[in-house]
């Protein structure tokens, strides 16, 4: 009888992706609408030395802490990636991330450019997505329709979306963020497509290939 090939401790690793796009490009907006309809797929939460916006929760969005923790866990090697973006220190926990991954959970990361490379050359097994507004007409309305930042900020994050823009080519995968409905559903078929992988679904649907080949 031919039964499905095992990884040796019976479970998948979990898939890691990571998430870039010029800030207002809308990756929170199209993780938050996919995950919720892929639970199996779990959203890392960075540390960030940045403000809190209005409607943020501690914990859920960010974990908020002063520059003096980051820096403390910077020295304990806490994170797995850490970079400077727009004068605030943000950084992946490295515990909490294998951990899940390990349990077979796929994870996004929503970082930067910065800490897609690190994260690139620490896993290179991950997958990397690359979300770009429509135009720049556009990123700037979705940057102000935001409400959350100054003009002045603003002005900040449109000069650096032509500098994140410029690594698009370092990611695994392109999808351009115009008609919202569509853009969730490009996003979603890159994650259904690497769980439906023979390596994958061995491992997930292992009773039923027993069954089916009993
Ligand atoms: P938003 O992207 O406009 O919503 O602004 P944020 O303040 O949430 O994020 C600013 C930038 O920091 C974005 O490019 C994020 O992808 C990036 N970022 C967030 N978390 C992390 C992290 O843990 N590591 C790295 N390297 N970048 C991060
Ligand atoms: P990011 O996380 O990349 O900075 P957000 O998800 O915060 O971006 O999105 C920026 C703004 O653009 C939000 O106000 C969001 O509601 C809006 N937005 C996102 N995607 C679209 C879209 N396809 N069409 C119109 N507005 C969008």
């Amino acid at each position: 009888m031919t039964r499905p090939q095992n990884t040796a401790d019976n479970t998948a690793k979990g898939t890691l992706y990571v998430v870039s796009a010029p800030s207002g490009a809308g990756k929170t907006s199209l993780l938050k609408a996919v995950l919720a309809r892929m639970p199996e797929l779990k959203l890392s939460i960075s540390h960030t030395t940045r403000p809190q916006r209005p409607g943020e929760t501690d914990g859920q969005d960010y974990h908020f802490v002063s520059v003096e923790d980051f820096e403390q866990m910077l020295e304990q090697e806490s994170f797995l990636e850490h970079a400077e973006v727009f004068g605030n220190y943000y950084g992946t926990s490295r515990v909490w991330l294998e951990s899940q991954l390990k349990l077979g959970h796929d994870v996004v990361l929503e970082i930067d450019w910065q800490g897609a490379r690190q994260v690139r050359s620490l896993m290179p097994e991950c997958r990397s997505i690359f979300i770009l507004p429509p135009s720049q007409e556009e990123l700037h309305n979705r940057l102000t329709g935001r409400g959350q930042d100054s003009e002045e900020v603003i002005q900040s994050r449109m000069a650096a979306a032509h500098r994140e823009i410029k690594h698009y080519d370092e990611y695994d995968y392109l999808v351009i963020n115009d008609d919202f409905e569509s853009a969730c559903t490009e996003l979603s078929a890159i994650f259904t497509a690497r769980r439906l992988r023979l390596e994958s679904q061995q491992v997930r649907q292992q009773s039923l290939l027993s069954e089916l080949l009993s």
